[in-house]
Formats: structure tokens, C-alpha cells, sequence
């Protein structure tokens, strides 16, 4: 059975030392949990972060990667740079990376492959715009993407891989998908998978649903059948908020 993801994305937001300080508070909350925990936090946090979560079960997430190992990119930060700080996860092609920082599913295919290579695990976003989504073209959308963000992969990292199905109208708008809008688009995600890998991949992929998750809405969303956690933006910022969506049960 797959196990329940609760991973906080907590964008540009909480200072290192805020961010230590929380994650030293969510310890306490969160041990034993049922679900696996992640937060998602900024570069400069991570290692503040990794302190204040050693020896509990929150892991830690970065939000982004460059595909190379080192080189001439200014500004830029390399898996072999998280592995070695032993960051988990990586988020990889949020929708606001792809609108404001040019991310295409080209690059979120190298950054999938580099972060593999390193030993980190992807935690892989997609979504439709408002837009897309009434002009229909949201399943073909969203095969595309996750096709793509998946070439080139084995069987053992599709089945390691985390896919996070984010439709960009319900990200910080307050406007979550209903169950039954993320368990749709969910179900297409796993059953492209099996298309490509077969079932007994596919049976092992976790997607999570992202987009105005909230500590009410967690429980219904997470218990859908093809809906295997959430990666929480907002609701992850706060303490009792996000120990609510990790004991979503
Ligand atoms: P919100 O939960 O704030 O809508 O953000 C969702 C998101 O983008 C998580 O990656």
C-alpha cells in the first residue's frame, strides 16, 4: 500500500530561523504520525532545518535544482549540493517555476534525471490553468506533462517518483478542486503511468493533490483512491494547521 504524503511547500516564505523554529515546534506533533512528513523549504533554510529535524520523521525538501552537478550558473544550487546536506526530496516543476522562471517539462525531465543520480527523490508537479481546463484539453495536458517529466526513467525510479497533481486556479486561491475534480485527474496520472510501466508500477507511484489544501479538506481528498497525500502550500505554514493535514485520519 502506498504510503500517505503530507508535504508542506512552503515557497519564499520563513526565514532560517523561523524555519528552524518550526520545525523544532511540529516534531512533538507530528511523531509517529501515520502519513510521511515533508516540508519544502527555501535554500538558505535547509541546513537549520536539517538540524532541527534530526532525529524525527519530518523530512526535508528542497523546491528546486539545477540538472548539472557544478558549473558556470550563477545562482543555481545542484542535487549533488542537497545530497550531500541529506535533503530527501526535491520539488521539481512547480506551476510558479514553469509561469515566472521559464521551467519546461524538457528541463523538469533533466532536473528528474540529475536528481535521481544524486539520490534525492523528485516530488514532480503538474496542473492545467483555468484556461486549459475550459477549453478541456486538462487529461491531454497533463499526460503530456507527466509523460515527459518521466522519459528516460527505470521502473524502481518511476515507483520512487512523487507526482503532484496542482491545477493552477485552486493554488492560493482558496478554490480547491473538489474530491472528485482531483481524484480525476489523479486516476489519469496513475493510469498513464501504467501505460508506460505497467501496473505494477503505476500501483506504486504515490500523486499527491496540491492546490488550497486545508486542514477541513485534507481528510476527504487524501482518503480518495487514487489521491495518495497532498503537497500544501498556505495551510503548511502553520503549526496547528499542517499537524491537522499530517493526522488527516
Ligand atoms: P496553496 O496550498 O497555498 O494553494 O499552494 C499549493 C501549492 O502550490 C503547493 O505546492
Amino acid at each position: 500500500a502506498r504510503v500517505i504524503m503530507a508535504a508542506g511547500n512552503w515557497k519564499m516564505n520563513k526565514t532560517p530561523n523561523e524555519a528552524a523554529e518550526f520545525v523544532g515546534a511540529l516534531k512533538a506533533k507530528v511523531e509517529g504520525a501515520y502519513s510521511e512528513v515533508v516540508v519544502g523549504v527555501p535554500f538558505v533554510a535547509l541546513s537549520d532545518v536539517k538540524k532541527a529535524a534530526a532525529g524525527s520523521n519530518i523530512k526535508v525538501a528542497a523546491q528546486n535544482m539545477h540538472w548539472e552537478e557544478k558549473g558556470a550558473f550563477t545562482g543555481e544550487v545542484s542535487g549533488q549540493m542537497l545530497a550531500e546536506m541529506g535533503i530527501e526530496y526535491v520539488i521539481i516543476g512547480h506551476s510558479e517555476r514553469r509561469q515566472y522562471f521559464a521551467e519546461t517539462d524538457e528541463t523538469v525531465n533533466k532536473k528528474v534525471h540529475s536528481a535521481f543520480k544524486y539520490g534525492l527523490t523528485p516530488i514532480v508537479c503538474c496542473g492545467e490553468s483555468l484556461a486549459q481546463r475550459e477549453q478541456g484539453v486538462t487529461a491531454d495536458l497533463v499526460r503530456f506533462q507527466v509523460k515527459i517529466a518521466l522519459l528516460g526513467l527505470s521502473a524502481d525510479q518511476v515507483k520512487k517518483t512523487v507526482i503532484a497533481y496542482e491545477p493552477i486556479w485552486a493554488i492560493g486561491t482558496g478554490k480547491t478542486a473538489t474530491n472528485e475534480q482531483a481524484e480525476e485527474v489523479c486516476a489519469i496520472i496513475r493510469e498513464c503511468v501504467k501505460e508506460v510501466y505497467g501496473s505494477e508500477v503505476a500501483d506504486a507511484t504515490r500523486v499527491l493533490y496540491g492546490g488550497s489544501v486545508t486542514a477541513a479538506s485534507a481528510h476527504d481528498l487524501f482518503n480518495m483512491p487514487n489521491i495518495d497525500g497532498g503537497l500544501v502550500g498556505g495551510a503548511s505554514l502553520k503549526l496547528d494547521d499542517f499537524e491537522k493535514i499530517v493526522k488527516y485520519n
